[in-house]
């Protein structure tokens, strides 16, 4: 199993940023689980690409926000690959804009149980394969952090922006615990990326209206945010850890 080629998780990889990363990734010679929640089709076309290219990759359901749908997860890359050298902690949601002090605690909860709970239990499973404390040969992590974890989100999304400056606390704090584990662990914060998320959220218009507001004057590619996630996986990056590195036309 030692020759085989290093295995990749990327949650949420059917679509947006994280699809963008499972295809790099497979031309980069990563065998690839595609993660997906709801959209297989999305994901299927993403290991069809892959598949295409001569690269190797299956999609996997599970919910992020479900321990038990991530513990199976998990399982089945075990039975897929083998093993596991990286992941993408990459799956995450926004909500309708929305003041403070209208936010329910039902969109709380969902909030940090699929942003944050699910990246700290994703991370959990693959230190587990991983560090070398555990028998595993060691292995990257990158978490999606986003630019409103500085911005705040005021009058938008508070609740989004604090459960992604959880998740850069997180990760200098995972850095630090396993960096003698042959683990490192790092994150990428996009600023405004050309995704399905924006829409998702309710605000289809979002990337048109913030334009100008991005000193580069433009928005990003998940194209652009993915070349920064595999540098941060790759060995070219052996002695980064703990990094956050901002992919945000400088916003
Ligand atoms: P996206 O286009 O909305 O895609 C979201 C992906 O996550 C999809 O593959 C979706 O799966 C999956 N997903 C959603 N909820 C999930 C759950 N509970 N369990 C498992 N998978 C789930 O998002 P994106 O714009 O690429 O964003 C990716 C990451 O980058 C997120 O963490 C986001 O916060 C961050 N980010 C994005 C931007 C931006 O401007 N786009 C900026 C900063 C940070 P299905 O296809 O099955 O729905």
């Amino acid at each position: 199993m030692s020759g085989a080629a290093k295995s990749l998780l990327v949650t949420g990889g059917s679509r947006g940023i994280g699809a963008a990363v499972a295809i790099l990734a497979a031309s980069s010679g990563y065998r690839v689980a595609v993660n997906f929640v709801t959209n297989k089709a999305a994901a299927e076309t993403v290991v069809g690409e892959i598949i295409a290219a001569g690269g190797e990759a299956f999609p996997v359901r599970g919910d992020v926000g479900s321990a038990r749908d991530i513990e199976a997860m998990f399982g089945e890359v075990d039975q897929r690959f083998g093993r596991l050298d990286a992941l993408v902690n990459n799956a995450g949601i926004v909500d309708k804009k929305s003041r403070v002090d209208e936010m329910t605690a039902e969109r709380l909860d969902r909030m940090m149980r699929v942003n944050i709970t699910g990246s700290v239990l994703c991370a959990a499973e693959a230190v587990r394969r991983m560090s070398v404390k555990h028998g595993g040969s060691g292995g990257a992590i990158v978490n999606l952090s986003s630019v409103a974890a500085i911005l705040g989100g005021s009058g938008q999304y508070v609740d989004y922006a604090a459960s992604k400056g959880a998740i850069d606390t997180f990760t200098v704090g995972l850095a630090r615990e396993v960096a003698q584990e042959g683990i490192r662990v790092n994150a990428v914060r996009p600023g405004i990326i050309d995704t399905e998320i924006h829409a998702s959220g309710g605000e289809p218009n979002r990337i048109a209206q913030l334009r100008g507001s991005v000193p580069m004057m433009r928005e990003g590619t998940a194209h652009e945010v993915a070349e920064a996630v595999l540098w941060l996986l790759s060995d070219a990056a052996s002695y980064t850890t703990g990094a956050i590195i901002d992919v945000s036309g400088g916003r």
